[in-house]
């Protein structure tokens, strides 16, 4: 008892509208206002450092890998060969670390903000592992509406790891952006943007889903659960014009992973596969005109 009454720092996260996180800050090991965005890096006696982008939690050392190797794996693992990949968002490099975890030939990392790539590689070196120094590695600081308007080339998985829709991440969000990353996309590409929790956020899943029929030809969603994430599963969409994720080859799959032997926490064949079970309402609203 005595030890949680001296806990009088907390973080308190209001993302959503009646209802409310608490974490305590056992230290502050970090914080500002970049051009963009506040940062804070605290640190929390059960889940290690955590980031925070305008008060909003992006990841926590203890849950991260969730995540990350959910919006990696489950793409890479499911296109033929995943060579070209882009990541918009990401500045943390927690994404960047397992896309590199794969034989790819180039990662390009297009974030708005230069300085949270900087302050997480200096605070939050266990996230990225030194990703950004692999040579297959192309860090591109600029807002990804603008990079993927210009861009001509063509990828083979697009993952967009934005911050939630408002501020900077706001635009990654809209229709106009999911047009033109379908269109951005090679013959067998795949695009996986991160959903929220419907529990808690079930017009961004609406409109996420809007979005994705609208850009793709085929689209769906499949769940991770992150427990800082709070309010249950996170939705991670999905949208290409060639593959159905929803209709692979399982032992496909397996053999790939086998035969990758990549060292995982989280990602195996069978939170995979498990993952795109959907419930009933939501499956509903993904079948609904609009
Ligand atoms: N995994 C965490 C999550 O899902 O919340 C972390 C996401 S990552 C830290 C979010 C990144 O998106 C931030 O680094 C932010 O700078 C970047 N971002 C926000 N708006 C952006 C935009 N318009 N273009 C490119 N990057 C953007």
């Amino acid at each position: 008892m005595a030890n949680k009454e001296k806990k009088s720092d907390w973080f308190v996260e209001e993302l959503h509208d009646n209802y409310k996180l608490m974490v305590s800050v056992s230290s502050l090991i970090y914080q500002s206002k970049t051009n963009y965005q506040n940062v804070k890096i605290f640190q929390n006696e059960s889940l290690g450092k955590v980031l925070v982008l305008d008060e909003v939690i992006q990841l926590t050392e203890a849950d991260e890998v969730n995540y990350h190797e959910m919006m990696v794996h489950v793409p890479l693992f499911s296109v033929n060969i995943p060579k070209k990949i882009l990541i918009i968002g990401g500045a943390d490099g927690g994404i960047l670390r397992e896309v590199l975890k794969h034989p790819v030939d180039t990662v390009t990392l297009v974030d708005i903000d230069g300085e949270v790539i900087n302050i997480c590689k200096k605070y939050l070196p266990s996230i990225s592992k030194n990703s950004f120094n692999d040579s297959r590695v192309k860090v591109i600081i600029e807002d990804g509406v603008n990079f993927i308007s210009k861009s001509s080339e063509k990828f083979n998985v697009i993952i967009v790891d934005s911050t939630d829709p408002f501020g900077p991440g706001e635009v990654l969000f809209s229709n106009d952006f999911y047009n033109k990353i379908s269109n951005s996309l090679a013959a067998e590409g795949i695009a996986i943007f991160q959903g929220g929790v419907p529990f808690l956020q079930e017009k961004q899943f609406k409109k996420m889903n809007n979005n994705l029929k609208e850009a793709f030809s085929l689209h769906g969603f499949y769940f991770v659960t992150v427990p800082t994430y709070s309010g249950g599963s996170m939705a991670i969409g999905w949208g290409s014009n060639y593959l159905d994720l929803n209709d692979l080859d399982n032992s496909i799959i397996e053999n790939k992973i086998i035969k990758s032997s990549l060292d995982l926490k989280y990602y195996n064949l069978s939170m995979h596969t498990s993952s795109f079970g959907i419930s009933e309402n939501l499956r509903k609203i993904t079948q609904r005109k609009k």
